[in-house]
Formats: structure tokens, C-alpha cells, sequence
């Protein structure tokens, strides 16, 4: 029987392994991350490659190993200085490039990769006491399960694409058949969405395609997903904990304090110097229908206005993490509490899932799925860091 099963090897599992392995005194064979990807982290990378961007909006501190100045070592020692880029009012931030490079160095130095076995898991029965992670590679016995899934399952898309037919020009940044890097498309490519991942696509392609930001609301310009104050646990104690357990009182002051669909400085930066060049165009206004003709599609604002285009990327966000399928599969199997809005309802202090008759289960959580209890960074790098150490004290 496993210590730890971790579902989902991307930023928190892996981050939770290393913590296991690195600070609790665990071994490799006490662990076992359960990730269909070939490679841990896989999700990240491709996702931050596919929407063009350029280096982390986190600072060079956030990242996936134990100690907090690892990253700046690993680039004094590769003598890497410049891809750790300095930013007005913040600490620097590293390169992608580089941040990926210092994960997969800290993942060889730990042979985390030993614990990860691909398969995905589709459900968690328990079995004499103990948890049982069914995947299709068999059933992993563990005395304990760490949820890390990540974002919800699928990707929000917008109404107006229910009616279009198969084929039709229309792709989400997230999907596999899209990379920001190609851009042969004859026409305008029209990327929908105000926030971070739709200005990192348009200046991807601005220069090499014909491209519009089509937003439904101002651009906003802020340097982070939330105030700093709720990196520090004290705040997130004293700010959300007094409020009910699955409440939407709780749901509510974490969607006031996260600045979602916003842009920070430096990207705006380079999609007002894209404006000024005349290779990107941007548009305040929503999409309301559109049908395929002969040289891609017509697109009708809910303004009135129309236009043809060669392709639509939309830049949407994913859908909410409690629609992931395993969420619902494993509440219902383990009887366990769900609150607002379906995020599971966890104890504050340990992180671990409530059961219906209020006792703590032994699976655990980290990521987006935390948020009310881990507050608005909960999905972020420094989410995972605080997830870790709740699930270790
Ligand atoms: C483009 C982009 C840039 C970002 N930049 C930053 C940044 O600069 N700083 C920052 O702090 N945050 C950033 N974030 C936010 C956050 O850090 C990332 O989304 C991060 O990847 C979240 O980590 P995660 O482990 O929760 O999810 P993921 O990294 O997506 O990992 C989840 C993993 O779970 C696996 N999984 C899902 N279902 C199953 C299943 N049933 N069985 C087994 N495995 C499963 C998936 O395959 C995936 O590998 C960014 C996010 C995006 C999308």
C-alpha cells in the first residue's frame, strides 16, 4: 500500500511530491502520481508555449522546488542572469524558458519521475479502511489521495458556437489542433477574450497575421491575479476562515479579491507598441452569431456591426474545477461535502475533504479546487506551496 497517491502531475502534484520526498522523509516507493501525460509538468509547458507566453507573472521565488532561492541558483549557476527579467514595483520574473528548465533540473534531481505512472484515474473507492485510486492501469491501494486535477475538464466557449458546423474556423487557445506559433490562416484572426492569454496570443501573432483583440469589456491593466496580502496565510486565515465552510459568503470575497481577465503591465506594453505599429487592432464589443462562408467566417457583433474573418481564437477561460468529472465521481462514492458553486468543502487546516457526517477524509486537496480555503493564489505556484504545507503539518 502507497502513503500518497497524487492525482494530476502538473504544477501541485509535482510540487507536492517533491515536498514529500524533499521534507517529510517519504521515499519513492511510498509515492505514486497518477498522470495520463508522458511527462510531468506536460500541461503547463504546452499550454504556456501554445498562447506565446513569454516569461512567468509570478516572481523568480514561485516555483517547483523546496527552497525558495533554487530557481535564482540554478540561473547564477547557468549563468542565466538575463531571463530572470526585472519589473517595475515587483521582483523579477523568469523566462519561461528558464523556469521550465530549473522544474525539469528539479524533478531530475529528485527522480520524481519515478513516482509517475500514466494513466488517469477515474474514480477513489475505499476498501477496508484503506483508498483505492482506480485508473486504467489498474487499482493504486494508498492511506492517502492528493487531488491536483488542475482546472476544470473542459474549456468555456462561448454560445454562438453551439449552431457551427464541424470544421468551421473557430478554436480555442487551449486546444490541441491550435499553436500561436503557426499563423497560415488567408484573413483576420480574430482572438476573443480580455485577459492575459488573449493579449500573449495577439502579440504571439501580430506581424506575421492580420490580428484583432476582441474584448467584451476595457482592457485592465494589474501586475498580479490578487493582492499580494493573500500569498500570507495569516490574511487567508483571518479573511476567509471566519466565514462559513462551502458558504457563498466565502466564494464571494475570492472572486472580489482575484483580478481575472486582466493584463499585466508588461503585456500591455507590448500590445500598445503592436497597436502603434498597426498590427494588432483591438475591438471592445461581443460577439452575438456567426456562419461560415467561402473565406472563413461572418462574424455579427451584438452591436450590429459585421465583419469577415479567416478564424476566431477564442481565449476563453476553462470551465470552473468542481465540473471536473472525477470531482463528482469521487464525492458520490465517498459521501463527501460539497458547497457553493460545487467546490468541495475542506477542512481549513489540514485541507483534507470533508465527509457528509462532517469527519475528515483522507483525500486531500491542491489547486484551483482549494480555493476556499487557500484563497484567490490557490490555483497558482505559490497555491501549491501553501497546500503543501497545511497537507505536511
Ligand atoms: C498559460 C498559463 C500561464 C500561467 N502562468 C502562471 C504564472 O506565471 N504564475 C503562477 O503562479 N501561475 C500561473 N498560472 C496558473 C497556474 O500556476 C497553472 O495553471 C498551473 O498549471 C496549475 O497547476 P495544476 O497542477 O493545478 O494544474 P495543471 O498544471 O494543469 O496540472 C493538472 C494535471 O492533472 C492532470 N489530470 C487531470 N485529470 C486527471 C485525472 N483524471 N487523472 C490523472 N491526472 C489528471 C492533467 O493531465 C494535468 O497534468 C498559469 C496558467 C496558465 C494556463
Amino acid at each position: 500500500m502507497y502513503d500518497y497517491v497524487i492525482i494530476g502531475g502538473g504544477i501541485h502534484g509535482t510540487y507536492v511530491a517533491n515536498c514529500l520526498l524533499s521534507d517529510a522523509g517519504y521515499s519513492h516507493s511510498d509515492i505514486r502520481i497518477v498522470e495520463p501525460r508522458a511527462e510531468l509538468l506536460d500541461s503547463f509547458a504546452s499550454k504556456a508555449r501554445r498562447c506565446g507566453m513569454e516569461s512567468l507573472r509570478s516572481p523568480f521565488v514561485h516555483h517547483i522546488d523546496t527552497e525558495p532561492f533554487s530557481l535564482r541558483s540554478f540561473v547564477e549557476g547557468a549563468e542565466r542572469d538575463g531571463e530572470l527579467v526585472p519589473t517595475t514595483s515587483h521582483p523579477n520574473r523568469p523566462t519561461l524558458d528558464v523556469f521550465l528548465d530549473h522544474a525539469r533540473d528539479t524533478i531530475e534531481r529528485g527522480h520524481i519521475e519515478r513516482c509517475h505512472v500514466r494513466a488517469r484515474a477515474n474514480g477513489i473507492t475505499e476498501r477496508h479502511g484503506a483508498l483505492e485510486v482506480e485508473t486504467g492501469e489498474g487499482e493504486f491501494a494508498t492511506r492517502n489521495v492528493v487531488l491536483a486535477i488542475g482546472p476544470g475538464g473542459g474549456r468555456t466557449r462561448p454560445e454562438w458556437t453551439e449552431s457551427l458546423p464541424d470544421g468551421a474556423p473557430v478554436v480555442h487557445v487551449w486546444d490541441d489542433a491550435f499553436d500561436s506559433a503557426e499563423t497560415a490562416v488567408d484573413g483576420r484572426t480574430v482572438v476573443v477574450g480580455g485577459g492575459i492569454t488573449a493579449a500573449q496570443v495577439c502579440c504571439r501573432l501580430a506581424g506575421s497575421a492580420d490580428v484583432m483583440l476582441l474584448s467584451r469589456h476595457p482592457l485592465e491593466n494589474t501586475l498580479t491575479e490578487a493582492d499580494p496580502r493573500w500569498m500570507n496565510w495569516d490574511h487567508i486565515e483571518k479573511e476567509i476562515h471566519p466565514l462559513p465552510a462551502g458558504s457563498q459568503a466565502r466564494y464571494n470575497r475570492i472572486r472580489a479579491a482575484r483580478n481575472d481577465a486582466t493584463i499585466p503591465p508588461y503585456v500591455g506594453e507590448r500590445l500598445v507598441a503592436g497597436r502603434e505599429r498597426g498590427e494588432i487592432d483591438v475591438l471592445i464589443g461581443e460577439i452575438a452569431c456567426t456562419s461560415p462562408t467561402d473565406d472563413g467566417l461572418l462574424v455579427r457583433l451584438r452591436d450590429g456591426t459585421a465583419m469577415t474573418v479567416g478564424q476566431v481564437v477564442l481565449a476563453t477561460r476553462f470551465d470552473p474545477a468542481p465540473e471536473h468529472p472525477l470531482v463528482s465521481a469521487v464525492a458520490q462514492s465517498l459521501s463527501l461535502e460539497r458547497g457553493t458553486n460545487r467546490f468541495p468543502v475542506l477542512d481549513d487546516h489540514t485541507l483534507a475533504w470533508r465527509r457528509r457526517d462532517s469527519t475528515n477524509s483522507n483525500v486531500y486537496i491542491s489547486g484551483a479546487l482549494a480555493e476556499p480555503t487557500v484563497g484567490p493564489f490557490a490555483r497558482n505556484i505559490i497555491g501549491a506551496r501553501r497546500a503543501a504545507e497545511r497537507l505536511l503539518a
